[in-house]
């Protein structure tokens, strides 16, 4: 993948295995409490990016989009579990509350991420990092973190 700007975490990757080693290298550098708001159209490479980040956390079980679910918990092993959230389904913010979220928000032992981020916009804890994904084809996808 080619990392374009020296100052800002933006790279544009051009396969879904490229993605899939930015959400790697991502997962590896967690410490644990990290709360990741995911942005970008369906399709774009959310779930695959977190796939690679769970990998990274040595997450071992399949990953798979928790649409259905909303909420996912894996056990991991460089921290003790990731936390996946899809809050496409979801029509509020209370929603999400009610699921007892800030639970694993305020843990230092698990990481959590959450597509379709701009849903819940209330919960969003502070120090949250943010990841947008744009597609710019079919394959290139620009991803960008703060
Ligand atoms: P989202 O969770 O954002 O809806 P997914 O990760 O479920 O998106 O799906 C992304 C789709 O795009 C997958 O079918 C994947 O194979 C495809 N794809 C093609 N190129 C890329 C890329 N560069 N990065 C990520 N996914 C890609
Ligand atoms: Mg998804």
């Amino acid at each position: 993948m080619s990392k374009t700007l020296a100052c800002c975490n933006k790279f544009i990757t051009k396969n879904e295995a490229e993605t899939l080693a930015v959400g790697e290298n991502l997962g590896r550098q967690c410490r644990g409490g990290e709360v990741f708001l995911l942005f970008g159209d369906l399709g774009a490479g959310k779930t695959k990016l977190l796939q690679g980040l769970a990998k990274g956390l040595g997450v071992t079980d399949v990953v798979n989009s928790p649409t259905f679910n909303i909420l996912k918990l894996y056990k991991a092993k460089s921290v003790k579990s990731f936390c996946h959230i899809d809050a496409y389904r979801l029509n509020s913010d209370k929603d999400l509350s009610a699921l007892g979220v800030q639970e694993f928000f305020d843990d230092k032992n698990t990481v959590t991420a959450i597509e379709w981020a701009e849903r819940v916009k209330k919960i969003w804890p502070q120090g949250a990092r943010q990841i947008r994904i744009k597609s710019l084809s079919e394959e290139y996808r620009e991803i960008i973190y703060s």
